[in-house]
């Protein structure tokens, strides 16, 4: 059975966080495409310097940048039995690219889980937002912190505060996602294949949450 999944949520509702542990559980890749972006900034390609200022500032990069690295990425082999996807689509035209995408490619249509957590909880889980730049794990001061403050649990690399987790980039990034992604909601809610769960409370009652609501889910 072929498993295509797509969280939804603001930034910091724990849709990384989820969806690498999710990945695990069923064997799938995860497809992040900040991850992506992130990838190809580090290693300065053309597509990584016209992102780079977008993402900095906590705007969106153009549609088109990340609807190629999302195809050409689920055409590799290890995404042959599904993908959970994070962090796209981010807009209407990326949901409907994504939707032709799976279709020609004979794939099942996507199930859709929105991950919910308040403003005020999102904005203090951002700023306390570690990052290791190395294999992406996220942590958090509080919340989720490594063994040793500071590294990686899985690799011992310095963790970081990513520039769009400084405040005036939050602001925008938020501003962003009541725009353009808030509407994907209703475009899935219409098919029915949305579920929602509430992002709040322990990581792994959140994945329970997130694993009962796709039973119920149709597949949109
Ligand atoms: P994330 O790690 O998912 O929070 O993404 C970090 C940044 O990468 C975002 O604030 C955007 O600038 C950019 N980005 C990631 N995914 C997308 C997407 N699907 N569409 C547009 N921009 C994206």
């Amino acid at each position: 059975m072929q498993r295509n999944l797509i969280l939804l949520g603001a930034p910091g509702a724990g849709k990384g966080t989820q969806a690498q542990r999710l990945a695990a559980r069923w064997g799938i890749p995860q497809i992040s495409t900040g991850d992506m972006l992130r990838e190809a900034r580090r290693q300065g390609t053309e597509l990584g310097k016209k992102a780079q200022a977008y993402m900095d500032g906590g705007q969106l990069v153009p549609d088109e940048v990340v609807i190629g690295l999302v195809e050409e990425r689920l055409g590799r082999p290890d995404a042959k039995d599904g993908a959970i996807f994070d962090g796209f689509p981010r807009t209407t035209p990326q949901a409907e690219a994504l939707d032709g995408l799976l279709a020609r490619m004979g794939r099942d249509p996507v199930k859709v889980v929105a991950i919910e957590v308040p403003e005020a909880e999102l904005t203090l889980r951002l700023g306390g937002r570690r990052s290791c730049p190395k294999d992406n794990a996220p942590y958090h001061v509080t919340f989720n912190p490594p063994k040793v403050s500071g590294k990686c649990d899985r690799c011992g690399g310095e963790l970081i505060l990513r520039p769009d987790d400084r405040p005036e980039a939050i602001k925008t990034r938020f501003v962003e996602y009541q725009a353009k992604t808030a509407p994907l909601t209703d475009y899935y809610g219409r098919r029915g294949t949305l579920r929602t769960v509430d992002g709040t409370g322990e990581l792994e009652s959140i994945l329970e949450r997130i694993t009962v609501a796709l039973e119920g889910a149709a597949h949109g």
